[in-house]
């Protein structure tokens, strides 16, 4: 049996930011069941960081991260909130929300919004331009924190699916192998619920939800287009490399799996796109689907499991796993190692007690 200091199960942005936390500390393994890293959500994400979307604490939790993602790892790359009449109030709702966390977030007009993105159709009135945004390299994320646990003596292990889990902790996985250590961190996503049953560990009641891309091609000028949502909270087009990502964000709940995008999901995004702009689809290029699992009160959780010693949920990142991870990795390592809580992230207002795993229903 190889052992360690620190277990950790799964490969995503979540497992291995907090590894490379954590190797600071100790030996960390890092078991992913799939052949490559982030092959489910991780590897699915638009990998976006921006105050849009969630709650306070996501957006907390999203300020304190943004140092984290310099150059190269993460880009300016600014966004536009577009509202027409039904959608107004959730607009100024979405710009209030915004505002206690930058004050760079400016009102924009129709004139405004069609110099900014010239196919938006003229039934959008108003919107939000925020510079703040940044495209964030996920690839290059989850190789760089690999690489960090590697340097510190850990091991990042593909292939490797964990079947059983005895208290103590010690994991065996489908080929047989096993590892131990006497801290266990849940980092598998969709399926840690599912990790846990396997624990024997009450579950959270994690929600998995896929989200659905379709890739269109884009005219040569999308080059300096923003990554453009409508208010409504149905829609979103990002330029990436000469095609636009699109997505009518949807939430369609589902089981853990190797989530695939449905025919309705694929025609409501063409839809979407025509409906708001005056791009026309011909052709998807490439679609995807991935999961994004939500806790109840969709604020990701980090903290240890009140009925087993040593086993540490980091689970429900949602749609904002990226943007989040050095907040919660951080939290992580304080948590596991005894360190002091973030400050940065007390003078944000997030306490322990927001991220726990038992905070209510
Ligand atoms: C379409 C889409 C767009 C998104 N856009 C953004 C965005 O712009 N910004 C942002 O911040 N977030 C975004 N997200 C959300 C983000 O991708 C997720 O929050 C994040 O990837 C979750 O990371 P994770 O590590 O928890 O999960 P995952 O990446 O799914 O990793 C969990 C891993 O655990 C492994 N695992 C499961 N069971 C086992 C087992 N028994 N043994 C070993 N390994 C196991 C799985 O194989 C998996 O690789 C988006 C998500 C989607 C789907």
């Amino acid at each position: 049996m190889e052992r360690a200091d620190f277990l950790i199960l799964g490969g995503g942005i979540a497992g291995l930011s907090a590894g490379a936390r954590l190797a600071r500390h100790g030996r960390v393994v890092l078991l992913e069941g799939e052949e490559a890293l982030g092959y489910h959500s991780s590897g699915r994400s638009v990998s976006f960081s921006h105050y849009g979307i969630g709650n306070d604490a996501v957006r907390a939790l999203t300020a304190y991260s943004r140092p984290w993602f310099e150059p190269p790892l993460g880009h300016a790359f600014p966004t536009l909130y577009f509202a027409d009449r039904d959608s107004l109030t959730s607009l100024d709702a979405l710009g209030a929300d915004m505002a206690r966390f930058t004050d760079d977030i400016r009102p924009v007009d129709r004139c405004d919004m069609a110099a900014l993105f010239p196919p938006l159709r003229p039934a959008a009135i108003r919107g939000l331009f925020d510079p703040t945004g940044l495209k964030l390299d996920a690839d290059l994320i989850l190789q760089a924190l690999a690489k960090e646990v590697r340097a510190a003596g850990g091991a990042v292990l593909t292939g490797r699916r964990v079947v059983a889990i005895e208290p103590g902790w010690t994991v065996r996985t489908e080929a047989g192998d096993s590892f131990g250590a006497p801290i266990l961190v849940n980092a598998a996503g969709a399926w840690a619920d599912r990790i846990a049953a396997l624990a024997g560990v009450a579950p959270l009641g994690l929600q998995p939800r896929r989200r659905t891309i379709i890739v269109v091609d884009a005219p040569p000028e999308s080059a300096g287009w923003p990554f453009v949502h409508s208010a409504a909270g149905d829609f979103y087009l990002l330029p990436e490399a000469g095609r636009l990502l699109v997505s009518p964000v949807d939430e369609v709940p589902a089981e853990p799996g190797d989530a695939q995008p449905e025919d309705y999901d694929l025609a409501l995004a063409a839809d979407r796109l025509e409906h708001y702009t005056t791009i026309a689809v011909t052709r998807i290029a490439h679609r995807w689907a991935g999961l994004r699992t939500f806790t109840h009160d969709r604020v990701p959780t980090a903290g240890f499991a009140a009925d087993a010693p040593g086993f540490f949920w980091l689970a429900g990142q949602g749609g904002y796993g990226f943007q989040t991870a050095p907040a919660m990795a951080e939290i992580s390592e304080a948590l596991i190692t005894g360190g002091a809580w973030p400050k940065g992230l007390a003078e944000r207002g997030v306490l322990v007690e927001q991220v726990a795993p038992k905070r209510g229903a």
